[in-house]
């Protein structure tokens, strides 16, 4: 088997660079670059001053830009990643009751979290089998509905829309759709993510988009004098924001990798251009998908697969965590699925970091590795 495992790509075939992981992701290198290059006045400097505050200022309003986020709407953002961001929402943005869309690992753990907070209610979870979705169901006693854009484990993504009559906010993890997925902001009340994704940067920091309405809850529950652990207090983090600090130390190079991430995107036209790129790269790898003997989709509904980050199934008797390691012996890495999916499955990140010239070259590896291992 190692013999096996040891098979040579040949180099003209190889993508350019071979990172495909759903998270951390490909970080762009010229952004790297940049932060070689910026960080000696930077990193290693006091976040409470102009240098820091400048760079957190410039993420805010480019995030703002990015989303074209209607007046009145803010950028909030925190440290501790997005699973530390399910807890301060169940601190500071579920009132009472929330309604969770239940449909892979990250979804089903903010569901958990909310069910195991004591001073709300037993939250409504729907959930559906791996590789679908559920649809919101509006309740009059749910005052918070949490949707998850991007599916990370399976490979899911859905529409983001505001369930019809409802007078609860709309908490969307975003954290690998953010930047890659069209999104309507009057669809969302909180559009919350990390910058280890489409925003190709390091992991550690969450950031959330909010509306007035999601402003005026963090308030009205501040107010109602519910205990919260001041690290978990959004309040306090939008105190902050808006001053372009973190309540608490930073990851500089994170938050640099990350505005350069987001000029990029803007530099080349804004969200309609990340999104393409992503389009382009899940066209590629679906269609393969899709013409191969071996090798096809796992979300069978086109209009559910995911253009970020793509699961590929293969035919018994096609080993793909042996395909997955061969990739790996030539440096294309990251590939394996998602753990507890337990299928016999590649995971493929298109986020728009990578090229999808990368995203071709990666089938056509897969395609020589599979006539040579069977
Ligand atoms: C990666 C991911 C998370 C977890 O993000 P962390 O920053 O590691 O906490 C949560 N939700 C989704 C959809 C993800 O893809």
């Amino acid at each position: 088997m190692s013999d096996r495992t040891s098979l040579t790509i040949p180099k003209e075939l190889l993508p350019h660079d071979g990172r495909f992981g759903s998270g951390p992701s490909k970080v762009r290198p010229e952004a790297v670059q940049s932060l070689a290059e910026f960080g000696t006045t930077y990193l290693g400097t006091s976040h409470r001053q102009a240098t820091v505050k400048d760079i957190v200022g410039r993420l805010r309003q480019g995030l703002m830009n990015l989303f074209e986020l209607p007046e009145g709407y803010e950028v909030m953002l925190g440290n501790g990643g997005s699973t530390c961001f399910w807890d301060a929402a169940t601190f500071s943005l579920i009132e009472r009751k929330s309604q969770h869309l239940s449909f892979g690992e990250f979804s089903s753990k903010f569901a958990t979290a909310a069910s195991l907070a004591p001073h709300l209610q037993a939250p409504e979870v729907i959930e559906s089998e791996a590789g679908t979705h559920p649809e919101a169901v509006v309740r009059s006693d749910v005052d918070t509905y949490a949707l998850t854009h991007n599916e990370t484990s399976t490979g899911v993504s859905m529409e983001i829309v505001r369930p019809v009559g409802s007078s609860g906010i709309v908490a969307v993890d975003a954290t690998s759709g953010a930047g890659a997925l069209r999104v309507d902001p009057a669809e969302f009340d909180c559009y919350y993510f990390a910058p280890q994704k489409s925003f190709a940067s390091d992991g550690g920091l969450w950031l959330a988009l909010l509306s007035p309405q999601a402003v005026e809850r963090i308030a009205t529950i501040k107010a109602s004098g519910r205990w919260v652990p001041a690290f978990l207090d959004l309040s306090i983090a939008l105190e902050n924001s808006r001053l372009n600090q973190t309540y608490n130390t930073p990851a500089l190079a994170t938050i640099y990798l990350m505005l350069n991430q987001v000029e990029w995107m803007l530099q080349n036209g804004g969200l309609s251009f990340a999104v393409g790129r992503s389009d382009a790269s899940a066209e590629l790898l679906y269609g393969w998908a899709e013409r191969s003997t071996f090798a096809r989709p796992f979300v069978q509904n086109p209009r559910d697969r995911s253009h970020v980050v793509g699961t590929i199934d293969f035919v018994d008797g096609i080993d793909a965590a042996r395909i997955a390691s061969v990739l790996r012996s030539n440096q294309v890495v990251d590939t394996e699925p998602y753990r507890k999916l337990g299928r016999n499955q590649l995971r493929i990140a298109m986020f728009p970091a990578v090229d999808p010239a990368d995203v071709e070259a990666l089938t056509h590896c897969i395609d020589y590795v599979v006539e040579r291992l069977s």
